[in-house]
């Protein structure tokens, strides 16, 4: 382990150093291949690129790198550019070409980092920046090219021939390559453009085909091959690969039509070669910069669309959670409204409501229904000898003998005081009397901590006796019994019209 961790520690500095090396050599070489191809390019007889794509690549290297890194960048690129510059300008002239390509991508770089770090062109603004920053960018390195061509170089073209050419030359290969490069450094924009391996592959075939087909034509060929036609391919690459896709086919066919053009065949010559290589660079930035912008406003809109979703979901589990409050919040509303909080017993309004949907089942049912009011005897003596607070807890005790004797669909509640009153659905009058007499006998014997005398009760009984019974009539009945159980010597079961045992 521990020899491992030194030969790690010896070891990774010098990966380090390595990698922060390779890459700036690789950007080096890219832009040295892009230099020498852009000097074989090269449409005036004084050696201007109309194409000068190593400003692209270093570009694109100097937005994904870190700025400390910067300067192995630059030197390599100065290096890259006196190596493909020497065999056709001086070492003079060369190093002049390098600072003003380096002073181009510079700027460029820090004016598109000072909107976005990293500068990603998967967003629209980005897109439409990076068009603005490189026609300025290259437009002012274009002054101090042409300045160095029209002062040292013997030649006939004005010094804004240089300008134009050195400017959209800079300007396209820019747009052509750093898109290429930062679209297949960052990886696809989505998971899912990966796995469309032969789709990928059909359309690379057929923009080859297709651009082959419109840029290599005889002059006698009797049908018009447009370049527009090639449109829906970079579209096509937009919509389903991003940025990477739009900018491969893009370059594709930049390749070939470059190709094609500067050797004289295809649709896009003109009168005169500098308009041709107008003609070309215009087709080519239309081309480029609409599937660019393409494939950045879709990545906008997923994003957004993505965004959305995600606030949808997380409103909906909001929603869910505050109906939830709300349903728990009504229902405990509910219970308050309907429920007794000392004894837990349903309250007088509650118990009103549930008796008459009771009667009426009975009723509509054909089945018996009986009340028992009790009372509990001499409670003012309770409160008076041993405190409210034992009386209370009587009251409790109370409730929960019943609550424990009554069955399910039994009702159960605290009228007022100490009165309470039970509803026994589908019970006659000498089952309720039953259920009153063991109540009676349980109360009687129950034992309450704070409360050193047995507590009776006296109760009242009342059946539903006809179709025109009522609630009020049950109560009045009951209440009946109960007084006639009080007037009776308490702790005693009574029906209104007279003890049952009696009846
Ligand atoms: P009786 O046998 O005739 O029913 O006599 P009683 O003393 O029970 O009758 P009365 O109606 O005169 O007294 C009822 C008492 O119940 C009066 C009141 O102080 C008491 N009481 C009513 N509600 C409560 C309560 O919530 N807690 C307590 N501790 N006492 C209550
Ligand atoms: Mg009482
Ligand atoms: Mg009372």
């Amino acid at each position: 382990m521990a020899l491992n961790g030194r030969s790690d520690a010896r070891g990774q500095p010098l990966q380090r150093v390595r990698h922060r090396l390779l890459l700036p050599l690789a950007t080096g070489l890219g832009y040295y291949l892009g230099a020498v191809l852009g000097v074989a390019a090269s449409s005036m007889s004084e050696g201007i690129a109309i194409f000068w794509l190593p400003n692209g690549i270093l570009l694109a290297a100097l937005l994904l790198a870190p700025r400390r890194d910067w300067p192995l960048y630059l030197l390599a690129a100065v290096a890259a550019e006196v190596a493909a510059d020497l065999p056709t300008f001086t070492l003079l002239q060369a190093l002049g070409f390098a600072s003003i390509n380096l002073f181009e991508c510079l700027l460029a770089a820090l004016l598109l980092q000072r909107v976005a770090r990293p500068f990603t062109l998967d967003r629209l603004r980005h897109v439409a920046l990076f068009g603005l920053v490189l026609v300025f960018a290259s437009g002012l390195a274009a002054f101090l090219g042409a300045s160095i061509y029209s002062l040292s170089v013997p030649t006939t073209s004005s010094f804004w021939d240089f300008w134009t050419i050195w400017w959209l030359g800079d300007g396209m290969g820019v747009l052509l390559v750093t898109p290429l490069v930062l679209g297949w450094m960052q990886g696809p924009s989505r998971p899912i453009e990966q796995r469309r391996t032969l789709e990928a592959a059909a359309l690379l075939a057929l923009t080859l085909l297709f651009t082959i087909w419109i840029f290599v034509q005889g002059a006698t060929d009797s049908f018009p091959r447009r370049p527009f036609l090639l449109f829906p391919l970079p579209i096509w690459a937009a919509v389903r690969f991003g940025l990477r896709g739009a900018a491969t086919v893009v370059l594709l066919i930049a390749a070939i039509a470059i190709t094609a053009t500067l050797n004289d065949v295809g649709p896009l010559l003109a009168a005169t070669p500098a308009d041709t290589v107008l003609l070309l660079q215009e087709y080519l930035a239309v081309l480029a910069f609409s599937s660019l912008a393409l494939a950045a406003l879709l990545r906008d809109l997923r994003a957004t669309h993505d965004e959305l979703d995600h606030l949808n979901r997380e409103l909906e589990v909001r929603v869910e959670a505050r109906t939830h409050e709300l349903q728990e919040a009504n229902r405990r509303l509910e219970e308050l409204a309907s429920i007794d909080p000392l004894t837990g017993a349903s309250n007088r309004r509650h118990f009103m409501e549930l008796a008459k949907v009771e009667i009426s089942r009975a009723k509509r049912q054909g089945l018996p229904l009986s009340v028992i009011m009790l009372d509990i005897d001499f409670f003012k003596s309770v409160n008076d000898s041993f405190g409210h607070e034992a009386g209370d807890e009587v009251l409790v005790a109370l409730a929960a003998i019943i609550h424990a004797t009554l069955r399910g669909g039994d009702i159960f509640a605290r009228m007022g005081g100490e009165e309470f009153i039970v509803m026994l659905p589908g019970q006659g009058l000498s089952e309720t009397f039953q259920m009153a007499e063991r109540l009676r006998l349980l109360i009687a014997q129950n034992e309450v901590p704070d409360c050193p005398t047995h507590i009776t009760v006296s109760a009242g009984l009342a059946g539903l006796e006809n179709e025109s019974d009522e609630i009020a009539d049950l109560l009045r009945r009951a209440d009946q019994g109960l007084y006639r159980a009080k007037n009776q010597g308490r702790n005693q079961v009574c029906q209104g019209q007279g003890p049952l045992s009696d009846a």
